[in-house]
């Protein structure tokens, strides 16, 4: 058995320089022990030499694909002990099965993405949750924050909050490294304990109002919401102390909402954009938490004055099918909920029938303010132009973005133009899957309100397999 012992947990540069020896020399990967230094155990009985890091390269030459370097630099962070010895066997294949990476039913393959998936997972889940509590020091106001990413994702995440704090000296302490920013220079330190990080400031009651005021009780879904906000991250959220109270508050306050009558919009002064109104120039939302946030706060098109609400997407965080519908009808408006009225009933229904589980994927609208026009006291739905679907599809590329899933279906016209970015005949494209440019594919079909429309009976039961059939294929190619 060969060892190798590298010099820290995310040592790459000396897991490359030991694999190319290891390769040159043929040690098949079954050969190798891979130890990191102070990591305790290494089987001392079977070892017969150690593997030298820190000397000059010695391996020869044999590239390797920028899949694997991609996947490598992403999986080394993941805490999972099999990363180093899996990526050595991946590099030991590659040799004679070049294309090997593009086989995602390869099972190396497989675990190697799934390792990465998770480290990008918990990267996005450190830009979400850190909080920082104020400080003073000789210099001045600083912040500090603490921090226990699920996987080794501080120095990788750290050029985000630098990006995103540019003018704020802070520290964001970790188990694994602490991350310090003086607003010139980004260093580095070992991990600390959560003893060294302040106890609780002023800020923290900013927080709790800000979560208080956007939490929907009519959206809410429990296993969505932890899915979300996993409770690991709870006891360093200030915000998280109001989830048990809000939660069980959370029937009630929908009823009285759902009972209370429309409120008209408040009048405004034309013009001037109102507090939190999002613009061109913001960054993208890095929750699904904070699209909710921003949807309910947006100002990027006309259709907030007239609407209750802004409606966000629900469903899975992380599904692998995201369905996009118009934009909310009557109900959704008052519940703001997505998909809730007759038509969201009849989507329920075909989903069933497809064998697609509602709670596996994400749903959401390409508008998310609902636009009516007033005839007596009804509220007729009214199609969103061209424009206002253009001006959403910030939020809408938001939700994309941090969804990911692999197959888009747009449910109707309205929904294609969002998605797909131009006018698209649904008769004409509707079950093709259509390759977008981030690498999604897109299932156009008919929006289930197209269904209730219909007249006649026989129609409207074709029409309906139609639909369900979409749906069953649009899920397969998720799959
Ligand atoms: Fe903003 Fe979309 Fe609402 Fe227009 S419809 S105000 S773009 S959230």
């Amino acid at each position: 058995m060969r060892v190798v012992r590298l010099a820290h947990e995310t040592d790459l540069a000396g897991w490359r320089e030991a694999a190319r020896r290891l390769r040159a020399e043929g040690v098949a990967p079954e050969d190798v022990f891979w130890a990191v230094e102070g990591g305790g155990n290494l089987f001392a009985a079977d070892i017969t030499s150690e593997v030298g890091v820190g000397q000059a390269d010695a391996g020869e030459g044999f590239t390797v694909s920028r899949d694997f370097v991609a996947v490598a630099e992403r999986a080394v962070l993941n805490r999972s002990d099999e990363r180093f010895g899996l990526l050595y066997r991946l590099l030991w294949r590659l040799k004679d099965e070049p294309r090997l990476m593009r086989d995602a039913s390869d099972a190396d393959v497989w675990r190697v993405q799934a390792l990465a998936r998770d480290v990008d997972r918990a990267a996005h889940k450190m830009k979400a949750f850190v909080r920082f509590r104020a400080v003073r020091d000789a210099a001045g106001e600083a912040f500090v924050a603490w921090f226990e990413p699920a996987h080794r994702v501080a120095e990788a995440t750290a050029p985000f909050f630098v990006r995103r704090f540019a003018n704020m000296r802070f520290s964001i302490l970790t188990p694994d490294v602490c991350v310090h920013w003086d607003t010139q220079n980004l260093g580095f330190t070992p991990g600390a304990d959560a003893a060294a990080a302040p106890r609780a400031d002023s800020l923290e009651d900013d927080w709790r109002t800000y979560y208080a005021s956007i939490f929907n009780p009519a959206r809410l879904k429990v296993d969505a919401m932890t899915k979300e906000m996993p409770r690991r991250y709870w006891r360093n959220l200030p915000e998280a102390a109001l989830i048990p109270e809000l939660v069980a508050n959370a029937q009630d306050r929908t009823r009285q909402m759902v009972a209370a009558p429309a409120s008209k919009p408040a009048r405004r002064i034309a013009g001037v954009p109102r507090a939190g109104a999002a613009g061109p120039s913001d960054d993208p939302p890095q929750s699904l938490e904070a699209v909710a946030a921003g949807v309910s706060g947006c100002r990027r098109c006309d259709l907030w004055r007239d609407a209750t609400q802004g409606v966000a997407g629900e469903g899975a965080g992380a599904a692998r099918i995201m369905f996009v519908g118009e934009q909310p009808g009557d109900q959704e408006d008052l519940a703001g909920r997505p998909f809730v009225g007759p038509a969201g009933q009849l989507f329920d229904r075909a989903l069933a029938q497809a064998g697609v589980p509602r709670d596996a994927v994400w749903i959401t609208n390409a508008v998310k303010h609902f636009r009516h026009e007033l005839q007596g006291k009804r509220r007729i739905h009214k199609t969103p132009s061209a424009g206002q679907v253009a001006a959403c599809r910030w939020w809408l590329d938001a939700e994309r973005a941090l969804v990911r899933p692999k197959v888009i279906v747009a449910l109707g016209a309205s929904a294609a133009l969002g998605v797909i970015g131009k006018a698209t005949s649904v008769g004409k494209a509707r079950g093709a899957p259509i390759s977008l440019a981030d690498g999604t594919q897109a299932v156009i079909t008919w929006h289930p309100s197209y269904m209730l429309r219909l007249r006649d009976a026989a129609a409207k039961a074709a029409a309906f397999e139609g639909f369900v059939a979409d749906l069953k294929s649009a899920w397969s190619l998720a799959a």
